[in-house]
């Protein structure tokens, strides 16, 4: 679930003023050097700070322009371990952050915009001019859904209008859900939606699916999905008062006919962008723009570099599978480190017969 602009300012006014501004000024004085920077302080960023810290590396979080990440834009949070009751989004992130600092971690609110990692130490540049000096990076700079781009679906974003069928599904249960696409995301929604709703519609502005056969053959197989083919939406209509969604305009692409289909939710699928752009030419993406890592681990092909959460992972795009993922990082980087720093320890490194002690 999403929450607004306002209520996400508010839930955070306690956590950002906590957090170090880099300031112009301080930008022309020195370079910050450190033994492990971090970029992203979403779920991914702050659990390797955790684990960087505890590993004795003092570690330097930039956060970002989202500090604390996209869970920050949700209000109820089910699915995340540790807590019986449902938490807040910007609850958890503040928590994060509070146990990363209290273990050593250094916030900084930064957004890096130059990277260097030719050659080590990296050196990376944020948007007021500090130079970042890193003996290892770790790069957790997350993924953002794409969205149709319509205001009505910007004003119900947690009313009824989600990007996640994994992470709001769930609040559907029972009820008339409609998913957005024709990709693979598209219908691994939909048909992960039927574990809650009797009651699922695709809707397709082209007359056939991109996704791959076999998804498409349990899609069509199954008894409470429906395809709408052809069509688009011009509006998510939104109930009286603060009803939330309720319906979407929905308009025939080839005859121009529209109708309105009512819905509780509605799911945009239509992708996800990993905020990869920096990288672009320096490490190696794979065609939909996430950093590659060495399977199993969080390596990427520049010793020293490691990538974690979101941005590397276009399967999973959990809270928790990123905060693993970033303790991998951690894990990673530490060793990597002590390699570095004792040689004869170099081949045990890379064959992880060594145990790490990070906890
Ligand atoms: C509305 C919504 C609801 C969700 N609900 C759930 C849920 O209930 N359960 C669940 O498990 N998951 C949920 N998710 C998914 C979950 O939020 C993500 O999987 C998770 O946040 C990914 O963590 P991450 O650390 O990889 O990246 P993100 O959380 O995306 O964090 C990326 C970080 O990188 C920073 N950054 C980006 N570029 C730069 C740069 N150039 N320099 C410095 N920093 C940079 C950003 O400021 C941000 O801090 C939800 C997502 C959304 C959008």
């Amino acid at each position: 679930m999403l929450i607004t602009a306002a209520l996400r300012k508010r839930a955070l006014a306690p956590y950002l003023t906590r957090n170090e501004p880099i300031t112009r000024k301080a930008a022309m004085s020195a370079d910050v050097h450190t033994k492990m920077l971090i970029l992203g302080s979403g779920p991914a960023g702050l659990s390797a700070a955790i684990y960087g810290a505890r590993a004795g590396l003092a570690p330097i979080v930039v956060q970002g322009v989202q500090p604390g990440g996209q869970l920050t834009t949700t209000t109820d949070v089910e699915n995340y371990p540790g807590f019986r009751e449902v938490i807040q989004g910007p609850w958890l992130m503040e928590e994060m952050q509070a146990q990363a600092e209290h273990v050593g971690a250094r916030m900084l609110w930064d957004t890096i915009v130059d990277v260097d990692v030719s050659t080590r130490p990296f050196r990376l540049t944020g948007d007021g001019g500090t130079v970042y000096v890193a003996e290892t990076l770790v790069i957790a700079t997350g993924a953002q859904a794409k969205w149709l781009g319509l205001e009505s679906e910007q004003r119900l974003r947690g009313q009824g209008v989600s990007a996640c069928a994994t992470c709001d599904g769930f609040f559907y249960r029972g009820k008339k859900v409609a998913v957005i696409g024709g990709g693979n995301t598209a219908v691994e929604e939909a048909l992960y939606l039927t574990n809650h709703s009797p009651d699922v519609t695709l809707i397709h502005r082209r007359d056939s699916l991109r996704a791959e056969k076999i998804l498409q053959e349990r899609l069509f197989a199954h008894p409470n999905i429906k395809v709408l083919w052809n069509t688009v939406v011009d509006e998510f209509v939104a109930g009286e008062g603060t009803a939330g969604l309720v319906a979407l305009q929905l308009r025939d692409r080839e005859s121009g006919e529209t109708h309105r289909l009512d819905v509780d939710g509605a799911f945009t699928a239509i992708g996800h962008s990993p905020a990869t752009e920096l990288f672009r030419g320096k490490l190696d993406l794979d065609d939909d723009g996430y950093l590659l890592v060495e399977p199993g681990t969080a390596r990427t092909a520049i010793p020293g570099v490691f990538a974690c959460g979101d941005v590397m992972d276009k399967i999973y795009r959990q809270a928790i599978t990123a905060a693993g993922t970033g303790c991998m990082a951690a894990l990673d980087a530490e060793r990597f480190l002590a390699a570095v720093a004792h040689p004869a320890r170099e081949a045990a490194a890379a064959g992880h017969e060594e145990k790490i002690g990070a906890w």
